[in-house]
């Protein structure tokens, strides 16, 4: 092992102090009091290695390790900082700690890249304290979208006054861009928050694309009625046929066996919601992602055909709203074939998998190729302080993402 596994372990340690929740959870929200601390801690590691540190109009923190021909575009690596609510110590934190210990290793050796290396941690990619993620990551390449400074938080608190209060300006944004070309690559390593790598024992995955969510909220609407009166074959019950609609779903994900398809609803709001009224309005919502953009476009229209002939049974009226579609975006060639090669070095069998959950490199793809590790969590479980990816796992992450560097360094031309 090239990294300092022994340091890498006590920057998790410490990172984990931050925003501690419990025993082992984080609540490190972003534009925070908490997010800015880390910024600081993180901002000692990468400065200790040599490299210069700011944050930008966006809330990103960037350390960068000036190459000798700073005219090239730059080598990006990272993730985030900023957490779930009640969150785990793993979840982007991995992806920022890995990224310093491996140019700080890399600086250690004497190496002197040509091409600059920045590590960036990208404000707000979790996206629960404004309803809106991957802020950062969108934001430097000017991918934001109509009025999103003007989302508020729970407590009224506006993107934008959160922005001018952690110390940045949304009026020179333009000062915080990355123009095309700008960036040769983009590599995030990240823990799994699924359970494929920990079935198949194996502690490192190379992921092969982020499966792009398509996000509706369906509205049904019945007839209320008294429970207690009124007959069971003339009621427009309105969550009878949701509850119809979600095992469709669920039939419909499943038809290909080991297929990486998932659909879920996950939230739902009754109304008038009382024991003895049959609710009337029901809205819930959809989450449909598949790495197979064309399946997931046939899924679609299935799962549109069920709701049709469900609310036809039940004499329900409805309507489909999209709230989100992005396509699948897959990992650059080039970029998985050299992780591989890193891994069949170090003896891992490191299977190819999919990413269900996007990542700050979701938005980096649009304008750069990029490529994802995925490190072994326990059991899957993410978003939630169980979360648990082990040293010694997060140190072969580590390695592997070192090793990834040097070859892309190495590799020309430098514009592919
Ligand atoms: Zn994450």
């Amino acid at each position: 092992m090239t990294v300092n596994s022994i340091r890498l372990e006590q920057h998790f340690e410490q990172m984990s102090e931050i925003g501690k929740l419990g025993e082992t959870g984080t609540n490190r929200p972003t534009l925070s009091p908490s997010e800015k601390q880390a910024f600081e801690l993180a901002s000692s590691w990468m400065q200790a290695a040599g490299m210069t540190t700011r944050i930008d109009n966006f809330g990103n923190l960037i350390g960068r390790l000036e190459g000798t021909k700073p005219e090239l575009p730059v080598l990006m690596m990272g993730s985030h900082l900023d957490s779930q609510p009640y969150g785990g110590r793993f979840d982007g934190v991995a992806g920022v700690l890995c990224a310093i210990e491996a140019v700080t290793t890399i600086v250690e050796k004497g190496i002197k890249p040509e091409r600059t290396i920045e590590v960036v941690s990208f404000a707000d990619e979790e996206g629960w304290r404004f309803n809106k993620g991957l802020f950062g990551s969108r934001g430097i390449l000017g991918r934001l979208e109509e009025g999103e400074l003007d989302r508020a938080d729970k407590d009224g608190i506006t993107r934008r006054q959160a922005l001018i209060d952690f110390g940045c300006d949304p009026k020179k944004f333009d000062d915080s861009l990355y123009p095309p070309g700008s960036i040769h690559c983009f590599l995030e390593l990240h823990i799994e928050q699924g359970p494929v790598l920990d079935l198949a024992h194996k502690p490192i995955g190379v992921v092969s694309g982020i499966s792009g969510p398509l996000w509706w909220t369906v509205k049904l609407k019945g007839m209320a009625g008294h429970a207690g009166s009124v007959p069971m074959p003339i009621r427009q019950d309105a969550l009878v046929g949701a509850a119809e609609i979600i095992l469709a779903l669920r039939q419909i994900a499943t038809q290909i066996p080991d297929a990486p398809t998932v659909g879920t609803v996950g939230t739902m709001n009754v109304f008038p919601a009382s024991r003895n009224v049959i609710p009337e309005e029901v809205t819930f919502t959809v989450d449909l992602r598949d790495i197979d953009l064309s399946r997931r476009n046939m899924y679609e229209a299935q799962l549109r055909e069920q709701i049709e002939a469900i609310c036809g049974k039940h004499h329900l009226t409805y309507s489909i709203t999209e709230d989100w579609n992005s396509e699948p975006r897959y990992c650059a060639d080039w970029l998985k074939q050299i992780i591989h090669a890193q891994c069949n070095n170090l003896n891992l069998d490191a299977p190819e998998l999919m990413s269900g959950p996007f990542h700050d490199a979701m938005a980096l793809s649009y304008a750069t190729d990029y490529a994802m590790i995925f490190v072994r969590c326990k059991d899957g479980i993410s978003h939630n302080p169980l979360e648990f990816a082990s040293y010694k796992d997060l140190a072969l992450g580590a390695e592997v993402l070192y090793g990834t560097v040097l070859e892309v360094l190495k590799h020309e031309p430098y514009n592919l």
